[in-house]
């Protein structure tokens, strides 16, 4: 082990750090603060090398032995159990991950220097476009009528007054709709 790996922040030295600046009421500068949440990040959230494999016969209770790297390799065939043993807590795996690109997030705009590990989207606002106030289905047979009547140029009383009905209702809801729509 290197001495910057070494002398690298830790969860464990991170939380006792905190707690020492707790019980002491200090004021905590922002970068130190800083220092702190990218540990947490970079060591709970970061990738993770286990830094020991144990392994013991598949369905006992013996004690844990040091695993060599074949035993983590062929532990199937071995009919061993590999366990893997990390320096730091392993942290839940976020229900969303961000999506950096240049510093930011591509989803919920936060900073990558001020995000939590989870992404939280805001969630979009609601386009009212997509509500139709009625069922586009509704105009097929206005506009077959006034298909028909156009081709033959005839229209007889009754339909006449139940298509001016019809369509005075659905235009009424168009500019409603319309009118909703533009606000
Ligand atoms: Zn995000």
């Amino acid at each position: 082990m290197t001495e910057a790996v070494a002398n690298a922040p830790t969860v464990a030295s991170t939380v006792r750090a905190m707690r020492r600046a707790g019980a002491g009421n200090d004021a905590v500068p922002a970068a130190t603060v800083g220092t702190w949440a990218r540990t947490f990040m970079d060591r709970l959230y970061g990738p993770q090398k286990p830094v020991r494999y144990e392994c013991r016969p598949s369905h006992t209770v013996e004690p844990w032995l040091p695993a060599t790297h074949g035993d983590v390799l062929h532990a199937r065939s071995r009919g061993l159990t590999v366990r893997a043993l990390y320096l730091h807590p392993k942290a839940e795996r976020p229900a969303k991950a961000h999506r950096f690109r240049d510093g930011a997030c591509q989803d919920c705009h936060e900073h990558d220097w001020m995000a939590g590990p989870d992404c939280c989207p805001p969630t979009p606002t609601p386009d009212h476009r997509a509500a139709l106030p009625f069922d586009p289905l509704w105009l097929r047979e206005p506009l077959e009528a006034l298909q028909q009547i156009a081709a033959t140029k005839v229209i007889n009383h009754y339909d006449a007054r139940r298509w001016q009905t019809e369509t005075t209702y659905l235009l009424e809801r168009l500019d409603q709709y319309l009118k909703d729509t533009q606000a």
